[in-house]
């Protein structure tokens, strides 16, 4: 498998991975893609069951415009790939006071339901200005923050091209003093409405009392473009890259895990070693392993890690439980997405970020996705997702012995607070996932579901850059890489890299490479 210099050696084929890998490819060079596990797509991956399907990992698909952008670099509609349904409402969100508040992408449909929902127009005028916040918000994240590499606040701020007076202006519009939890309660003032609220910010895995307001953008991206569901379920997401990626020439190597980077004499990443010891030589090389385990575990050069530790605030975004639960009869009042709130904001989050203990009463995230497509599960059934965020993993975390106790919280706070009574009746299959499975299924730092958290009111936003600073031609893609989680991210991450391939003009396009050759 020796490949030559003027080859990309991609490690890891999240959703990062392999869009890194289709845009190098489109773009023309020659790519090998390395992944350690047997299946392709990492978290964004399928448990199908005794007529049961679920999506294991992620399952709300936002700003699809990410998605469009990769298959447009190799020409490619993206609606020829994927049949993608929109959602509305977006989210079904169920309190512990037995109300309920759906939320709409139509801000008229929204302000209609929560006037009625609190009889308070304070409120929903409230709701009104933190979206026109948000917009605002998201379009300084599209002038500084989106589509390049970024790794220091120099960098986020030197490469707006922005003049003084602009620039301070754009600071101060993201409110660096202000929390995203501080923000929403300040605009909006319903206990409910502001707890729903918050939930943006869980896409990152961080608490909203210690994460930068400027993420009050994620509600603007959120509702402007839509949440949406793929049929055949996210994994259709990773599936539709990877045939992408075929056509296009990469090549995938699956049980391959990666135990080294090598750098030469420079100290320039020239290739790889796998587990089974094979060493792979590279022109470049795009990481989309945890950054912070890439440069722990596969960089040997003492003098790098110690430059990216500096640099690096390494605390874990929050991991996660998720209950598979397959049941013979769906539940006609779930939406596709819904949230069960906890009965205290403030306690769950304490909990969960504060003490790194799981919450007593937590917030439980359904997805129901059999009334957008049936075949999830055997006729009349349902195919239910039920995840609930938890601490990253400490050392006295045993979740052999924790997961049964906390299964029978999960359960009760559904059948309490989502209306589910009848729930144990109906589970015909389960299956579980634990922060020590998230840990070792997908070789993340201590378990995190988000990468690194985006705690840190002045820097939380802040991420490893994709370029690295310290090796070169090395290139950092993912959830714990610059933009940060979540699936519309990571896949932009993953296009980020590999811009940054092309632009460093560190290995020569396989046309170039044969002329050369010639
Ligand atoms: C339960 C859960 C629910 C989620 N819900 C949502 C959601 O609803 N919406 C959303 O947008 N996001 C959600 N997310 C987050 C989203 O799934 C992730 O941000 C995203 O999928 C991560 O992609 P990634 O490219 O960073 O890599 P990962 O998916 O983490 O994949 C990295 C890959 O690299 C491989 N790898 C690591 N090290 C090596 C090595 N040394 N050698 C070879 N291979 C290696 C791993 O095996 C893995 O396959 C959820 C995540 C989880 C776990």
């Amino acid at each position: 498998m020796k490949r030559s210099n003027n080859t990309v050696g991609v490690i890891g084929s999240g959703l990062a991975g392999l869009s890194s890998a289709v845009v190098l490819s489109a773009r023309g060079y020659d790519v090998d893609v390395y992944e350690g596990s047997s299946w392709l797509g990492g978290k964004a991956a399928v448990l199908a069951e005794e007529g049961f399907r679920f999506d294991m990992g992620p399952t709300i698909l936002t700003i699809p415009s990410v998605l469009r952008r990769i298959f447009a670099e190799a020409g490619e509609d993206m609606d020829d790939h994927l049949d993608l349904r929109r959602l509305d409402p977006q989210w079904r969100s169920f309190f512990e006071d037995g109300t309920t508040l759906d939320l709409y992408e139509d801000l008229g449909a929204m302000l209609k339901e929560i006037n009625e929902f609190t009889s308070d127009t304070r409120v929903a005028k409230g709701y009104e200005r933190l979206l026109a916040l948000s917009e605002r918000l998201n379009t300084i994240s599209e002038d500084y923050y989106f589509w390049r590499s970024v790794g220091t606040m120099g960098e986020l701020l030197g490469g707006s091209g922005r003049s003084l007076p602009g620039l301070v202006r754009d600071v101060m519009s993201i409110k660096p003093w202000q929390s995203v939890g501080g923000q929403i309660r300040k605009m909006v003032r319903d206990p409910r409405v502001s707890q729903m609220l918050d939930h943006f910010t869980q896409y990152v895995g961080s608490a909203p009392d210690a994460s930068p307001a400027v993420l009050c953008g994620v509600a603007h991206m959120q509702v402007g473009e839509g949440v949406w569901y793929p049929i055949g379920g996210t994994r259709a997401v990773p599936e539709a890259l990877v045939k992408l990626g075929r056509s296009l020439g990469v090549r995938y190597h699956t049980d391959t895990p990666v135990r080294q980077i090598v750098q030469d004499r420079e100290g320039r990443a020239s290739g790889i070693v796998t587990a089974g010891g094979e060493r792979i030589e590279l022109g470049a090389v795009v990481s989309n392993m945890d950054s912070v385990r890439t440069h722990r575990e596969l960089l040997s050069d003492r003098e790098v890690r110690k430059a990216f530790d500096k640099r690096t605030d390494d605390e874990p975004a929050c991991s996660g439980v998720v209950l598979y639960l397959g049941l013979k009869e769906r539940y006609e009042h779930l939406a596709h997405h819904d949230f069960v709130f906890s009965r205290d904001p403030h306690e769950e989050f304490d909990s969960i970020y504060n003490k790194g203990e799981p919450a007593p009463d937590p917030t439980v995230y359904l997805c129901a996705p059999a009334s957008t497509e049936p075949d999830v599960a055997p006729e009349g059934g349902e195919a239910l997702y039920a995840l609930v965020h938890t601490p990253y993993l400490r050392p006295h975390h045993d979740w052999k012995t924790m997961l049964p106790e906390y299964r029978e919280v999960i359960i009760q706070k559904l059948e309490r607070t989502a209306g589910l009574t009848d729930l144990r009746e109906r589970i015909v299959f389960e299956r579980a996932l634990t922060p020590q499975d998230i840990h070792e299924r997908y070789r993340v730092l201590n378990g995190a579901i988000y990468g690194l958290s985006s705690h840190g009111l002045l820097t939380g936003a802040i991420k490893p850059a994709n370029r690295s600073p310290d090796v070169p031609g090395l290139y950092l893609a993912g959830g714990a890489a610059h933009p940060g989680p979540g699936m519309p991210m990571v896949m932009m991450s993953g296009w980020i890299a590999a811009d940054c391939v092309d632009q460093d003009e560190v290995v020569k396009r396989s046309g170039d490479a044969a002329k050369g050759a010639a």
